[in-house]
Formats: C-alpha cells, sequence, structure tokens
C-alpha cells in the first residue's frame, strides 16, 4: 500500500460513511479526490465486488451447504449454492472451499472502559482504551458490543465517532445506566459519580432516562440486585418509572437481575430484556409463561460467575494461544500464582459461583424449550477475569453444555442478538445485510469450539484479518 494512500475497498467505506474523513491527513484526503493516485479507484463497479466460493454458511439460524456469496462494497449481494450464482466480470474471488462462513457475533452484554490488568479504575474510560478493547472483539469474531452501563459521558462521542468503520467491533450501549442509590452497583466496581445514574424518586428516575434517551443510548440499563440482602435494592417504584419513561422515548429496558423474585416483579414492570440468568433457584411456570407472554429476551451470561473460579482450575486451554492472546500478561501472571489458585478454590464464594453457573444453565435450558427469545452476553470487560473476545467463544460452549445445540447458541449469538438490540442489517448473511463475517476452518455445529478457529474475518466488505 502507498504511504498516504489507501486501499479501494477502504476508500469506498471511507465514502460510505463521511464522518471518518475528519481524521484523514491531507495526503490521504488528496489521494481520495485525485483522479490519477497510483492506488486509485478502479473504475468499474465490479471491482467493489468479492465472491466468496464453496464455504458452508450458517446464516444466522442453520448451517446450509456450499455455497457463494458476493458482497458488494460493504453489503452482502447474494448468497445462493455453490455455481449457481454468475460471477460479475472483474470480481475478486476468494476460495473458501472446506471452510465455514458465520455472521459476526454480536455481544448483548459487555462493558467497556472499566479494566486493565487486574485493575478496575474509572481512569480506564478512555478512547484509547475503548479502541483497543473493540480491536481485540473483533479479532475473536465479535463485530457489535453492547457496552450495558457504566459508561460516562464520554461514551455518547465515541458511540458516534467509533461506529462504522473496519478498525474494531461496533460499540453500542445503555449509557450509565440507572442504579440503587447507596446500592448496585456496588463500591467495589470503583464508579465515579458520572458512571450510574441513582435517582431518589420516581421523577428523578424520568428525567435521566429522557437525559439518556435524547443523548442517543441505545437501551436503558436498570440494576436490581439487594447482594443478597446485603445492599439497598433499586425500588419498584423508581424502576416502574425509569421503564415507562424509556418506552415513551422509543428505547427497550434491560435489567441486571440475580434472583427470581426481582426477574419476575421486572417482567410484571414491562421489562425488555433479563441480563443476567436468574441464579438462586430454578425458574417456575409463571415465569417462564410471563416471559413467553411478553416476549421478554433472556441473556444467561454464564461465563460470570465461571470467571470467578476457572483460572484458578487452570484448564488445558489456558495454554491455547487462543486463550493467551486474549489475556492481559498482568492478568496472565496473577492467574498462574500459586497462593491465589489454593486460596481462590478454597473460597465460600466460589462454591456460590459453581452453583450460580449449575442454576443459571439448568434455568437457560428450561427457557429455551419453552420458547423464550434467548440473547447473547458475557458481561465481559465489566472486571478484569471476564476477559473480552475469549469469554464470548467460552459462554458459547457454556450455552452448549447446558442443552442448547451448538446451531441455537449460535443463533443467540448472531441473528438473536441482532434483533435484540434492533440492529436489523446484522446477525444474518443474507441479501442486504452488512457484510460482517467470520470464515472457520471448521464446522461449529459439530462442535462448538471451532468458533475457535478463525481462519479470516470480514468486516463491512473488507478482509481485516
Ligand atoms: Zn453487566
Amino acid at each position: 500500500m502507498a504511504e498516504g494512500c489507501i486501499e479501494t475497498e477502504e476508500r469506498r467505506n471511507l465514502l460510505a460513511f463521511p464522518r471518518r474523513l475528519f481524521p484523514l491527513t491531507a495526503a490521504v484526503l488528496a489521494c481520495l479526490l485525485a483522479t490519477a493516485c497510483a492506488h486509485g479507484p478502479k473504475p468499474a463497479t465490479s471491482s467493489f465486488v468479492v465472491v466468496l466460493e464453496g464455504a458452508r454458511v450458517f446464516d444466522g439460524e442453520t448451517l446450509g451447504g456450499p455455497s457463494t456469496v458476493v458482497l458488494e462494497g460493504d453489503l452482502i449481494r447474494a448468497v445462493g449454492p455453490r455455481g449457481s450464482l454468475t460471477v460479475p466480470k472483474g470480481a475478486r474471488v476468494v476460495d473458501y472451499t472446506g471452510k465455514i462462513l458465520l455472521p459476526g457475533l454480536i455481544v448483548a452484554h459487555a462493558h467497556v472502559g472499566h479494566t486493565s490488568g487486574t485493575e478496575m479504575e474509572r481512569s480506564f474510560y478512555t478512547r484509547e482504551r475503548i479502541a483497543q478493547q473493540l480491536t481485540r472483539y473483533q479479532a475473536y469474531g465479535v463485530v457489535a458490543v453492547n457496552s450495558l452501563g457504566m459508561n460516562p459521558p464520554l461514551f455518547y462521542t465515541l458511540r458516534r465517532e467509533l461506529n462504522g468503520h473496519t478498525a474494531g467491533a461496533d460499540l453500542y450501549g445503555a449509557g450509565p445506566g440507572i442504579g440503587a442509590f447507596r446500592g448496585t452497583p456496588p463500591p467495589q466496581m470503583r464508579l465515579a459519580d458520572d458512571q450510574v445514574a441513582r435517582p431518589q424518586t420516581a421523577e428523578e428516575a424520568r428525567a435521566m432516562v429522557r437525559d439518556m434517551a435524547e443523548r442517543g443510548v441505545d437501551m436503558v440499563k436498570l440494576w436490581v440486585d439487594g447482594m443478597g440482602g446485603k445492599m439497598p435494592k433499586l425500588a419498584p417504584a423508581l424502576y416502574r418509572a425509569a421503564i415507562d419513561e424509556a418506552h415513551r422515548n422509543g428505547v427497550k429496558a434491560a435489567a441486571h437481575i440475580h434472583d427470581l423474585e426481582d426477574a419476575k416483579a421486572l417482567v410484571e414492570a414491562g421489562i425488555d430484556v433479563i441480563g443476567h440468568g436468574v441464579r438462586d433457584q430454578r425458574v417456575d411456570d409463571a415465569f417462564i409463561q410471563a416471559m413467553k407472554d411478553r416476549e421478554v429476551w433472556y441473556i444467561p451470561t454464564i461465563q460470570l460467575d465461571e470467571a470467578n473460579y476457572i483460572y484458578a482450575e487452570h484448564p488445558s486451554w489456558m495454554d491455547e494461544p487462543f486463550f493467551r492472546a486474549a489475556v492481559d500478561p498482568e492478568l496472565q501472571h496473577h492467574f498462574e500464582d500459586p497462593t491465589w489458585q489454593r486460596e481462590t478454590l478454597a473460597s465460600p464464594e466460589v462454591a456460590k459461583a459453581r452453583k450460580a453457573v449449575s442454576t443459571n444453565q439448568e434455568n437457560l435450558l428450561l427457557l429455551h424449550r419453552a420458547g423464550v427469545k434467548i440473547g447473547f452476553g458475557t458481561d465481559s470487560g465489566g472486571m478484569p477475569q471476564r476477559i473480552p473476545g475469549f469469554a464470548e467463544h467460552r459462554e458459547l460452549e457454556l450455552m452448549v453444555q447446558a442443552g442448547l445445540t451448538p446451531a441455537e447458541a449460535l443463533r443467540a449469538a448472531t441473528s438473536g442478538s441482532a434483533e435484540l438490540m434492533g440492529l436489523k442489517d446484522r446477525g444474518r448473511i443474507a441479501p442486504g445485510k452488512v457484510a460482517d463475517l467470520v470464515v472457520l476452518d471448521a464446522d461449529p455445529t459439530q462442535d462448538i469450539r471451532n468458533t475457535r478457529g478463525i481462519h479470516a474475518l470480514w468486516r463491512r466488505g473488507v478482509e481485516v484479518r
């Protein structure tokens, strides 16, 4: 690539997303505008056409046979059985015989800008750090991240400026979210005052939600969790007001919960998304029915509790490059400390976390089998041990361990989460959708761990890895 110039496909993205022009240098701008740049735009539109030949396609629902997928610019133009489509003249053809194509993964519950190494601090919420995290997510096949709360005002700027490119996953989110006054999210999260709104009256809750909606949140987040009676909980009058105000402003409301009783009350109050699995007990028929009747989404986030002990057990996958590339060296060092491993595994909190994982998995299967809509989330980035990128692949495995088929878990992480987040142009491999594609070496519907064998990655029609 010539210095000061950019390759053709990227140019097209620049033209499609003009706001990205601002950070460009004068040289690049001149290059874009010049008629005779050495690496300039090619005249025929077919130069922007890419044909992916021979891969089997998981379209967001099921895995089909060998196919031809035509990309034009940043979109998928056509999908058909291999050999059924005419390859446009001048198109770049990529042979993916034997590979699998997935839509890019979408994580509907994660967090950005909280952690670095083994630490959590407000000071980590910077453009540079978040851009890095979004790059990491993308390298792991995640193309959209919903930062579900704890975002200071910088979120609104980053959401506008970092989206629509190919350098990292797109950022969506809930702005700060609504927490309990002197309650959850708790002090150990080390949050600044501008990272969570904590109303004391219903009117305050409404005003805070209106402010978030005006600034451009994708969802309103609520925390309803008394941490086992240790902390004050957001009062029903406050969350009812917040949910109602979110709906008046055309925004969905998602809730952090732990206990069945709170999940039930929130469904009754009109919540749209239960953002964590129910972990205190088995769900009952009344809850399952209410979730179905009201079409509430359910995001289990199983990895969240598992992350509290699994690294102390040192499973063999911790030595694999796929894990090691995701984990910060400082955190890796921490995980290798034998004293920490011993103390962690002996802790009563870990016994609780193990129980939470099995209850979560049992409930996921009950709700899924009953036909409740399942979304995909991990809470990655919320605490240091919830590792962005890796957590998503582990979550898929834990969902399959719970009893979902690999295709059902993948559906949650692609078309399901796209629908949950209202991303109509993502989550499927179909004409008109954004060309965000993960190319795998082996079939994940046979073994879900095959999502870890990422051969290539396409963002907006551009091969990025
Ligand atoms: Zn969270």
